[in-house]
């Protein structure tokens, strides 16, 4: 049985960026995956391009039961960190918006750089590998890791659990990170789909097939969080970052409000067309004063019948209900597009159970979890990578 200071089980974002971090330090690593390739989810992020990390990665940018956890991983690496070491290897990269970095290339120029640290220090990386069973086992009074696999044995004093979140399964997702915490008493809470599109019903669903393909920059809230970005209608309901971004604080029957014209005041504006005596059409006069942002079909759509009335026939009751469609639209989505298309999990091995310092279990000394398979998810933007940069070199300062 060979054996290991530390074994990684999983070649994510976490993981490879644990492996690189433990083998600088001269601990002999060893990275397993059950996929054919390490890194899947890195290369098919921020639409081939990898938003890597984000300028402004705060705290307050990632949901958990314990919002404190992430503080102390996220100082010690920071974005900063990350960008010295893409900027060693002399990758091109560019701020798209709102301080979200991405490669000027390709996804794979941020793979191949934590390939490279791997190599560089020696860290094995064993695909095709699926994990029979994990053993604890005390010899002498030391413990070790025993894992029968279908490559064969293997032994470890550091066990990591870089297993991700069970969005995308044909990408590689799997509950195991989840059934290794508990399997060793670690509780686990309950895990919803996050950053994923809504999808709606009836006559509402109706008007997104008609609308689908068009953006429109919204402010979207509810009780707990509210964002300013764009919407995209889709054949099946609502998606863009905007939507992404609240259904990470949605929860099933529950409604968000939806503002579509966010820099104006619809009411006012109805209103002081009406005393104006205005004579145009609404959908005319809407589209001369935001012809960018409300494409064409939009307000015929969405205010249907509204939006051939003129100002100056209005009633106050049709002035409050067109701003109120327009502003304060409250949706009510049927439910979300689920694992299939969604970007992260909510929820997993709750914090409470892990050292914030190593991430090592504190009921299970040399067990590890980093990443995603934590109770930890960022907000859109290239918070769930600099998570998992932050988490796995963290550990891999302890493995
Ligand atoms: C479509 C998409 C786009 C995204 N874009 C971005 C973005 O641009 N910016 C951003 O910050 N975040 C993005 N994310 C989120 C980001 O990819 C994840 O948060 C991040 O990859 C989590 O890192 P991780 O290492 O914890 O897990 P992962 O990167 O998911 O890695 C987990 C690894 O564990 C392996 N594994 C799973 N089960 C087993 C098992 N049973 N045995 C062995 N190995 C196993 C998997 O094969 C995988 O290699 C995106 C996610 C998706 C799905």
């Amino acid at each position: 049985m060979k054996h290991y200071n530390c074994i990684i089980i999983g070649g994510g974002a976490a993981g490879l960026m644990c492996a690189a971090s433990a083998a600088a330090r001269g601990r002999s690593t060893l990275v397993v995956d059950h996929s054919n390739k390490v890194g899947k989810k890195i290369l098919m992020s921020g639409g081939g391009r990898c938003n890597f990390t984000n300028y402004f990665v705060e705290p307050q940018n990632y949901i958990s039961a314990n919002p404190h956890f992430c503080k102390s991983a996220l100082s010690r690496f920071t974005q900063w960190d990350f960008i010295a070491l893409v900027d060693k290897h002399g990758l091109a990269y560019h701020e798209k918006s709102q301080g979200q970095l991405f490669c000027d290339n390709k996804a794979s120029d941020i793979l191949n750089i934590l390939l490279s640290e791997c190599e560089q220090h020696g860290a094995v990386i064993q695909t095709h590998c699926d994990i029979h069973s994990i053993d604890k086992q005390s010899i002498d009074k030391h413990e070790h890791f025993e894992l029968k696999t279908s490559q064969g044995q293997f032994s470890c004093d550091s066990l990591v659990v870089a297993t991700g979140g069970l969005s995308i399964p044909t990408m590689g997702a799997s509950p195991k990170g989840y059934q290794i915490a508990e399997q060793f008493g670690l509780q686990v809470s309950d895990k919803r789909a996050a950053l994923v599109p809504f999808t709606l019903s009836n006559r509402w669903l109706d008007i997104c097939k008609q609308l689908a393909g068009v953006s429109v920059d919204v402010v979207v809230e509810n009780q707990r969080q509210s964002f300013k970005e764009a919407l995209l209608f889709t054949h099946r309901g609502l998606s863009g970052p905007a939507i992404l971004q609240i259904s990470s604080y949605w929860q099933e029957g529950e409604s968000v409000k939806i503002n579509f014209m966010p820099d104006t005041d619809v009411q006012n504006l109805l209103k002081s067309w009406r005393s104006e005596g205005q004579t145009a059409e609404l959908k005319n006069l809407f589209k001369r004063l935001d012809k960018h942002s409300l494409a064409k079909n939009f307000l015929n759509l969405w205010l249907q019948g509204w939006a051939n009335l003129k100002p100056a026939d209005l009633s106050d009751q049709q002035i409050n209900d067109i701003s109120e469609r327009l502003q304060s639209w409250s949706c009510k989505p049927s439910g979300t597009e689920g694992w299939r298309t969604a970007e992260v999990t909510l929820g997993g091995v709750l914090t409470d159970e892990l050292s914030s310092k190593t991430f090592e279990a504190k009921k299970q000394p040399g067990l590890y979890f980093i990443g995603e398979v934590i109770d930890v998810t960022g907000w859109l933007g290239g918070f769930n990578f600099q998570w998992a940069w932050a988490s796995g070199w963290c550990a891999g300062q302890y493995v």
